[in-house]
């Protein structure tokens, strides 16, 4: 059994005072709540300020990215174990606006997982074919390209702590998303191309759809049998909307 998780994508959003306003209202919404694990990626600027808020609650603190190198001259970048020092136990990698802006590449992303795992970060990869892609009928070669990229090279075992986002580069922050079953028909494939490397322990990797997730539609996602939750983006800088969204994960898990 997989312990749903809804991943908050602050993106590059919020000063330290209104991060930790929102990370407080967010712990205060989700208290009590059992069976769902949450995580909050603020910008690196907030998390020592989210860090504090979230300290001593189940909610866990994350990164929207990293360098895989443990220190040395990579002007502007944070290593693993910095990310650990400020109290992280996640971090986004591959994300499509990193890909896109940043110039990220598939075997970048592997280093990351493999450097995410070494220091006990749980790596959420993201993986999602842009709409020419889609089009063109590539998206499963591109989304088997990108899953078998990110986890070269890594430890079997190593992966169950592994989280993949399935994240349609068309649909984030469009207010257009996938369906239900042809979210889960690309995790299904993810799985599998998961067990190419992994074998058995594929079947504990958590995979996420990210796309323009919504109270509204997010009972539709986690209805699948292979999708396991949720990374948010846009709905997740609302306190009440990201409450909701993680609060139905916590009634889809439960048995
Ligand atoms: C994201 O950036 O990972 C994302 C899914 O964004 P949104 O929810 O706004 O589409």
């Amino acid at each position: 059994m997989r312990a749903p998780l809804i991943a908050a994508n602050w993106k590059m959003h919020m000063t330290r005072e209104p991060a930790g306003r929102l990370a407080g209202d967010i712990v205060r919404g989700l208290a009590g709540l059992d069976g769902v694990q949450v995580v909050l990626c603020p910008p690196a600027t907030a998390l020592d300020v989210v860090a504090r808020v979230l300290a001593g609650t189940p909610i866990l603190l994350g990164a929207q990215t990293m360098h895989w190198e443990t220190q040395g001259a990579y002007t502007g970048e944070l290593s693993p174990p910095m990310l650990v020092d400020a109290g992280c136990r996640a971090v986004i990698l591959g994300h499509s606006e990193r890909r896109r802006y940043f110039g990220e590449t598939d075997d970048g992303v592997g280093k990351k997982v493999r450097a995410a795992l070494a220091h006990r970060l749980v790596p959420i990869a993201c993986v999602g074919e842009r709409l020419e892609e889609r089009e063109a009928g590539s998206t499963d070669a591109v989304v088997v390209r990108q899953v078998r990229a990110a986890v070269a090279g890594s430890d079997a075992e190593a992966l169950s702590s592994l989280v993949v986002a399935y994240e349609p580069v068309w649909a984030i922050g469009t207010g257009r998303h996938a369906t239900g079953r042809e979210a889960d028909r690309v995790a299904a494939l993810i799985r599998r191309t998961l067990a190419e490397s992994a074998g058995p322990v594929a079947g504990r990797v958590r995979i996420l759809y990210g796309g323009s997730v919504t109270p509204g539609n997010i009972g539709e996602f986690l209805e699948q049998p292979e999708i396991d939750g949720a990374l948010v983006g846009g709905a997740s800088l609302d306190a009440q909307a990201f409450i909701a969204i993680a609060r139905a994960a916590c009634r889809a898990g439960s048995p």
